[in-house]
């Protein structure tokens, strides 16, 4: 099944209906991906390599690794200084994201308990082995992986599970593309998130069309699948359509999954958050409602942290995140910058599209 999606033959036949598609178009033609795993089958596959030169693809702020806020971090570590028997758990690029207090990997290593899990559930899963523990879930993502969070806050209240807490950096996309948009970051097109669109569906994203006249298409994951997406952004820039199209009919449905959305909606209210190396940004964060806020460990321990510098010096993650310049324009990358020893997030998580470009070097153009 996959193996169709990676056919060369038919990725020749779409190359050349893009071919075909870009002759009469002047000047070039900007498309941007918000998504990691996007970015990641773009730069394996080399598929900016076989574009036309005036068809770019920019990388946009697809990592909620990267963006998480260095504060967040910081403050998670104070309150586990602070409170008894505590374990945060969290996702293995977040364990290693670095920040001017150290990282999560750093704290352990100063003896603190912290532990990397695959997913919310293994963090639940310890909670209930382990009741003599705090288990904290430091949780990262966007609307995919929220909707397995609130899934857990079904079960941890239902069970009234009094030792298992998360500290909620959950975020959503389209704000973050509005935001974009808002600053008049030039693009003539969205290839957008197969897997956030699943949550939220084709629906979730048509008031970024309305509003600034951008075409999208969901797209899948697969090669065949983005370079079908260009394709299909190619056309409706030449014509002028502004619409959102659905590639990825195979898993995204028009309204996405409704259970999930009102599980979300149940537990989470959305506010203005800020973003690492971005700024606050409206209506972009998913924190839990008052009726649930006993499930979030700063109800408890209410740390303040001072704002921190997002970066180190001449990291340039922020103009990555803005789809600004690709990792290979920033002095420290591959040099001073590599996953092994990572200056910014942006190297550091699989998502980021610095590590990405690191790994799949010689195919990116
Ligand atoms: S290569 Fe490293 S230093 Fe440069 S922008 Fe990326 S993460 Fe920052």
């Amino acid at each position: 099944m996959i193996g169709e999606w990676r056919d060369s033959s038919t990725a020749k036949k779409i190359l050349k209906a893009i071919f075909k598609e870009v002759r009469n178009i002047d000047g070039v033609v900007k498309f941007m991906d918000v998504c990691g795993t996007h970015e990641d089958t773009i730069t394996r596959y080399g598929l900016r390599a076989m574009l036309p030169q005036n068809v770019q693809i920019l990388a946009g702020p697809g990592c909620p690794v990267c963006i998480t806020p260095v504060e967040d971090i910081v403050a998670m570590m104070e309150i586990a200084k602070v409170a008894k028997n505590i374990v945060i758990t969290t996702f293995g690029d977040m364990y290693r994201i670095p920040t001017p207090k150290g990282s999560f990997a750093d704290f352990k290593a100063g003896g603190r308990d912290v532990r990397i899990v695959y997913s919310i559930y293994d963090a639940y899963k310890m909670a209930l082995k382990e009741k003599d523990k705090m288990v904290v879930h430091f949780s990262p993502g966007f609307e995919t992986t929220t909707a397995p969070t609130a899934g857990i806050l079904e079960e941890v209240s239902s069970q009234d599970i009094k030792n298992f807490k998360i500290y909620s950096v959950h975020r959503l996309t389209p704000p973050a593309v509005e935001f974009l948009l808002a600053q008049g970051t030039e693009i003539d097109g969205l290839i957008t998130p197969g897997h956030v669109s699943a949550i939220i569906g084709v629906r979730g994203w048509e008031y970024l069309t309305e509003n600034y006249g951008i075409p999208q298409v969901v797209s899948g994951f697969e090669p065949l699948d983005v370079l079908l997406s260009v394709y299909m952004l190619l056309k409706m820039y030449k014509n002028g359509e502004k619409e959102v199209k659905n590639e990825y009919t195979r898993v995204v449905k028009y309204k996405g999954n409704e259970s999930a959305q009102r599980s979300i909606e149940k537990f989470f209210e959305v506010r203005d958050a800020k973003w690492r190396a971005l700024g606050v940004i409206e209506r972009s964060g998913l924190f839990l409602r008052k009726e649930y806020e006993e499930y979030e460990i700063r109800t408890y321990y209410p740390v303040e942290v001072p704002e921190l510098p997002d970066l180190e010096r001449g990291c340039r993650c922020g103009e990555v995140l803005r789809g600004l310049i690709l990792p290979t324009e920033c002095p420290l990358f591959g040099r001073v910058c590599t996953p092994r020893n990572p200056v910014g997030p942006c190297m550091v998580s699989y998502e980021g599209t610095c590590q990405i470009f690191y790994k799949y070097g010689s195919l990116y153009r």
